[in-house]
């Protein structure tokens, strides 16, 4: 299946309705790995969707959030991020050039499981958030 065809699908099977404009932000983030904010996606879909308001790219994005196709990178103090993948992972993000990048390791295996077992909490999930220097802002 090709992402066009994967988007089609994703969107039909969340119960959303089909718009060229929806599925082309979603294409958008399932085809980078950037983690672009909303004036990225906004810039980049404009040029297909002259017409397109930054409000709808901003509608369009709590609504595939809310039917997790996708996810908010949340920076507090900053604006916010936007995931194509939707499975919980890991994020280093550049303290000099601000890019945010994919970690995925091994890091929590065993963490989660302790945490459980010495809160006594049903562990739902976790936020964790790497930072550093990229290696092209090591240069
Ligand atoms: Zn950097
Ligand atoms: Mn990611």
């Amino acid at each position: 299946m090709d992402v066009t065809q994967e988007t089609l699908y994703l969107l039909k099977e969340k119960g959303i309705r089909v718009t060229p404009q929806r599925q082309a932000i979603l294409e958008y983030l399932k085809h980078v790995d950037t983690h672009p904010n909303a004036e990225e996606i906004y810039a980049h879909i404009r040029t297909k969707f002259a017409g397109i308001s930054l409000g709808t790219i901003y509608n369009s994005l709590n609504m595939l959030c809310d039917k997790g196709l996708i996810q908010e990178l949340a920076y507090g103090d900053t604006f916010s991020r936007f995931d194509g993948n939707p499975m919980p992972h890991d994020h280093i993000v550049c303290d000099v050039c601000r890019k945010v990048v994919d970690y995925h390791g091994p890091l929590l295996d065993n963490l989660l499981d302790l945490a459980q077992q010495e809160s006594g909490f049903a562990i739902k999930g976790y936020r964790l958030e790497l930072h550093g220097v990229c290696p092209a802002c090591q240069n």
